[in-house]
């Protein structure tokens, strides 16, 4: 067998079931890339303006090669109503289970000593899942495991676009994959219409200020009134403009144990999340994305929800989150009583 058959069949043993390998040139939308940044459509994600992003070689020099690897997430199926006794909230397919930023890397550590004890001497390597200052989406096509859609996600002809990334730069040659050069997309434009704020722009590429997924995770601040009402349930990330996609209609990839849902999740009780204390939050999640939110981020999250559900059975939850010592807890609280009480005919 092959170096090149061996790495693969050794990466789908532990869980990879994608696997393409490229070449270390720059990627090619680096350009576009640059002019998202230049007009600010990365909001406070300053992380992503790391100019290495430029050039894989510039991570790590001694490059020769790219493994891309890919693993399933849990599909959320189609947007369907919430006909819960109580509201609930809705938390993004991606962090139902563990956080895969804690599950890969030790899958790509145990693939990069496969790979070393392969070659039988020391190879230059490097090895990430999202955080790394890469490309991932445009490495991905150019590896042959499918094309970049409208929406922004990398969508697999077969497995749809439910699947997390990592990669593995080697400082050896291996055979590339031929790149995915088709775009499958044609004229739909599903996600753009399910996108509930319009952030999806006709250049492909979104503009995060407005996404809700930011919005309601990476973002430290408040949630901008004028987008409060279109978060809906969404307490952490959305899965809109994934869930409108045709493609992701019959995905056969099956999902990775590691990332099932875990008890109490994805649909939290809205009332009973915003009483968490911090004890109570990092207990909850530990080791799961939602940590990355913290509880503030969380818990302001959960108040809008609350205001958007309408539900005045929730008004006492709100008023002691009134008293929450963080003041962006207490300023969305103020927020969701409002709503709640516009419902009911108060203001
Ligand atoms: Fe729009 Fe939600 Fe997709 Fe962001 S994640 S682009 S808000 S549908
Ligand atoms: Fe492409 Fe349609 Fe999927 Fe959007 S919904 S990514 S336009 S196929």
């Amino acid at each position: 067998m092959s170096l090149k058959n061996a790495i693969k069949e050794e990466a789908r043993r532990l869980g990879f079931a994608l696997t393409g390998i490229t070449t270390p040139e720059p990627p090619p939308h680096w350009q576009a890339y640059e002019h998202w940044l230049s007009l600010g459509r990365n909001a406070s994600m300053s992380y992503l303006s790391d100019p290495r992003r430029a050039d894989p070689r510039l991570v790590l020099p001694e490059c020769r090669s790219i493994l891309v690897l890919g693993v399933g997430y849990p599909q959320p199926g189609p947007a369907a109503q919430n006909h819960a006794p109580r509201p609930v909230g809705r938390i993004a397919a991606y962090a139902w289970g563990s956080d895969y930023h804690l599950v890969l890397p030790q899958r790509l550590k145990v693939l990069a000593a496969f790979i070393q004890a392969q070659v039988g001497s020391p190879v230059p390597i490097y090895w990430t899942t999202d955080t790394g200052p890469l490309l991932e989406r445009d490495l991905a096509q150019r590896a042959g495991l499918g094309w970049i859609g409208k929406n922004t996600c990398l969508i697999h002809p077969r497995f749809g676009s439910y699947i997390l990334l990592a990669e593995i730069l080697l400082g050896i040659e291996l055979e590339p994959d031929a790149p995915f050069t088709s775009d499958r997309c044609g004229r739909c434009t599903r996600c753009s219409a399910a996108c509930p704020t319009g952030c999806i722009l006709p250049d492909r590429t979104l503009d995060a200020r407005r996404c809700l997924s930011y919005l309601s995770i990476e973002n430290k601040a408040e949630i901008p009134p004028e987008l409060r009402l279109q978060l809906g349930n969404r307490v952490f990330g959305c899965d809109a403009c994934q869930q409108a996609c045709p493609w992701n209609r019959d995905p056969k990839l099956p999902p990775d144990p590691a990332f099932n849902a875990r008890p109490g999740l994805p649909e939290p009780e809205l009332a009973l999340e915003l009483a968490l204390s911090p004890q109570e939050f990092k207990r909850k999640f530990k080791d799961n994305p939602v940590l990355r939110s913290k509880r503030v981020g969380y818990l302001r999250n959960v108040a809008v929800a609350l205001g958007n559900a309408g539900d005045p059975a929730a008004l006492p939850a709100l008023e002691r989150a009134l008293q929450d010592p963080e003041p962006l807890i207490r300023e969305h609280a103020v927020w969701a009583v409002e709503q709640i009480q516009k419902g009911m005919g108060i203001h």
